[in-house]
């Protein structure tokens, strides 16, 4: 039976969707196109009133709420069968304060516009690789990226934000206001409220020397061993994750390696002029390719966007790693090769440097002690193949876990492993419960890698 959703049309200022509507199927997409919810409604809120106003309704009839910034989230957490999505694409207002070095973002912002606008006053905040990432889900799960080692996860830039409350109200959050509000918003997902407003602290930045540093993937475990303690002893300024991949097979990539399976470094430094640092990098083994360029850091950091449109296959998983040793050597070189398609891939983002100079304790982010966050995501556009990708992913994070931290990335995962989910939150879990109790006692932001309210 269909759910009745009358009434909500006029209590929200925005546009309503619902099923039936001609852009019901645009509306509900996601960006897996694996996932298919079709909610009730979908209310584009225009500010922070209507997202007070949407929540009542919600509550007042008994709706599965879920919150909509970028869309991006791998297991659809954005979005819920027959029940009502706050979408916030339309609270994207972003103001750049170059003098107190601070830029403010609404909830729905995507990396791409924020990373243009502080780029105007020549200057940034570290976030995800792609742009079309929205900056909410990234920034409540931790958000890590090319400059986590640099300048921090993106949490650790956070400085306040507005946040919708769970009975309507809104409140500021800072260290000083509602401090366990904020201490849970950094890192402890949409599990508290709604993000309306995120303030950032930007560091300078223009441009990067920036690109792949690519291997045969005959060499991948020397690389590995290589890559482990070099960036170990490696200035924060210097970025580097490795990454399994296949060339894509068009320009700028020379054609004799489209298609080939190989693994790589993929280096950003700060600034136009080789470091020391980079230079030793550069110089190691004897790569297929090396594509470091300058540019513009968001030129770079929206260099993956064409690549991984909107709507086709993901599966994925994530865990953590604080050692690179020879089991996990030995577990990637094994099932790197097994990729079914060619845009299934593995990236270890390094998260040492001034991301681990943070406490546990901290923030809700839990794995400070982590020295790597791995992503395993089986891809392709044709849904005949979600299968193999999803095999893939799953076999190949299977074989890792043995070697990995108890939990894992709650922004590299799928929604199907609620048993995991409180190793994704580690010791952090029972504090974020009792935070969760305190400002959302009737549990009512639940679609997400949740967590319950404590008793
Ligand atoms: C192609 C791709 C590349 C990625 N690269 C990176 C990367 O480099 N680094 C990284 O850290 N992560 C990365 N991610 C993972 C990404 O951080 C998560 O998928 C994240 O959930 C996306 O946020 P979103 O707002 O786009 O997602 P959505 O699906 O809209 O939301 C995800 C979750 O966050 C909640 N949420 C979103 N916005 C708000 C808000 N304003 N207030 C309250 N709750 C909110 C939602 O309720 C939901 O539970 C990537 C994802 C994709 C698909």
């Amino acid at each position: 039976m269909a759910v009745s959703v009358e009434g909500l049309a006029s209590t929200v200022k925005g546009r309503v969707v619902r099923p039936g509507d001609a852009d019901y199927d645009e509306s509900r997409a996601l960006y897996n196109g694996m996932i298919d919810k079709r909610p009730a409604a979908i209310a584009y809120c225009s500010d922070e009133a209507d997202v007070a106003a949407a929540l009542r309704y919600g509550i007042e009839h008994d709706l599965r709420i879920a919150v909509r910034g970028g869309g991006h989230n791998g297991g659809g957490l954005g979005s819920v069968d027959d029940g009502l999505v706050i979408d916030l694409s339309q609270i994207n207002e972003i103001t750049v304060d170059p003098a107190a070095s601070m830029a403010r973002a609404g909830g729905g912002v995507l990396l791409k516009d924020l990373l243009e606008a502080t780029h105007q006053y020549g200057l940034t905040i570290p976030v995800g690789i792609i742009g079309t990432t929205g900056v909410g889900g990234l920034t409540l799960g931790g958000g890590v990226g090319h400059l986590s080692r640099a300048f921090g996860l993106t949490i650790d830039n956070l400085v306040a934000a507005t946040v919708v409350l769970a009975d309507g109200s809104v409140v500021q959050t800072d260290a000083e206001r509602e401090p366990d509000l904020f201490w849970a918003i950094r890192g402890g997902g949409g599990n508290f409220g709604v993000v309306t407003s995120f303030s950032f602290r930007c560091h300078p930045l223009t441009n990067v020397l920036a690109g792949p540093v690519v291997y045969d993937l005959d060499d991948a475990a020397d690389v590995m061993r290589w890559y482990d303690g070099f960036i170990r002893d490696a200035p924060d300024e210097l970025g580097g994750w490795f990454a399994y991949l296949s060339i894509p097979p068009g320009p700028p990539f020379p054609e004799e390696l489209h298609l080939r399976k190989v693994c790589a470094v993929v280096w950003t430094q700060p600034g136009e002029e080789e470091t020391p640092a980079l230079r030793e990098a550069r110089s190691f083994g004897t790569p297929l390719l090396d594509g470091i360029a300058p540019m513009p850091f968001p030129v770079w950091n929206t260099a993956f966007d064409g690549l991984f449109p909107p709507g086709e296959q993901w599966y994925w998983r994530g865990e953590f790693f604080d050692e690179m040793s020879e089991g996990l050597i030995e577990a990637n070189v094994e099932w790197m090769p097994k990729a079914p398609t060619w845009k299934s891939t593995m990236h270890m983002y390094a998260i040492d440097g001034a991301a681990s100079r943070v406490g546990n304790d901290e923030t809700a982010w839990a794995y400070r002690g982590a020295r790597w966050a791995q992503v395993v995501a089986g891809i392709d556009p044709d849904p005949a193949n979600a299968g193999v990708v999803s095999e893939w992913a799953r076999g190949y994070s299977d074989a890792t876990r043995p070697f990995a931290m108890p939990g894992g990335y709650s922004n590299f995962q799928m929604a199907e492993e609620p048993d995991r989910v409180r190793g994704m939150y580690g010791a952090n879990y029972d504090r974020l419960a009792r935070v969760k109790a305190q400002y959302d006692p009737d549990h009512v932001f639940r679609v997400n890698q949740n967590i319950s309210p404590a008793a």
